[in-house]
């Protein structure tokens, strides 16, 4: 799960950079750290880029359509399989392996964009609505569930992170 969410937060940066290169973006592109971080009091894991952000209806055309549809089909399919789910790259639909919400609070690149926050309990609803934002990019905010909480250790972290997303 947390390559997977690295992976594309560092291709949302690079669509960013590319963007940026074709004069596609006003302004400048500033800061493209990804963080990666730990609350312990309140139970997230937050992984932040300040890549190109998503529009309310990209959330809802990537987010729902994309990646919940096509990750629940696959896992509706192998469901008595469950090895193999860590064998394919799910993609965005992974942080529901440790998390039993998760949040989205993305702003997107382009002029006038407005800050979103998407919550889904990993079923196919989901709540959508304003956020708070003052830069461009995408905050997964990972409510770990009672039975992995082991993300919430610094070192745990660290060591996943150096084994699949030193990049
Ligand atoms: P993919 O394999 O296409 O990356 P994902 O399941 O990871 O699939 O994500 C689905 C889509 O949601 C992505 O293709 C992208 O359009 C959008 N998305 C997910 N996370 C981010 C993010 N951090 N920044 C921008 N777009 C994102």
């Amino acid at each position: 799960f947390l390559r997977e969410l690295v992976s594309t937060a560092v291709d949302a940066t690079s669509q960013l950079k590319t963007l940026a290169r074709k004069g596609e973006v006003s302004g400048e592109i500033g800061d493209t750290t990804i963080d990666i971080m730990i609350d312990k009091d309140a139970k997230t894991l937050t992984i932040r880029d300040r890549g190109i952000g998503m529009t309310e209806e990209e959330v809802k055309k990537y987010l729902n359509q994309v990646a919940l549809s096509s990750a629940q089909d696959f896992v509706d399919k192998y469901k008595d399989e469950a090895s193999i789910i860590g064998h394919f790259g799910l993609g965005f639909y992974s942080a529901f392996m440790v998390a039993d919400k998760v949040e989205v609070v993305t702003k997107s690149y382009q002029d006038d964009s407005t800050a979103v926050r998407w919550i889904c309990e990993g079923d196919p609803s989901y709540e959508i609505g304003e956020a708070e934002r003052d830069f461009h990019g995408t905050d997964v905010i990972l409510h770990i569930s009672e039975d992995s909480e082991q993300y919430l250790e610094e070192g745990e972290i660290s060591g996943l992170l150096n084994k699949y997303a030193r990049f």
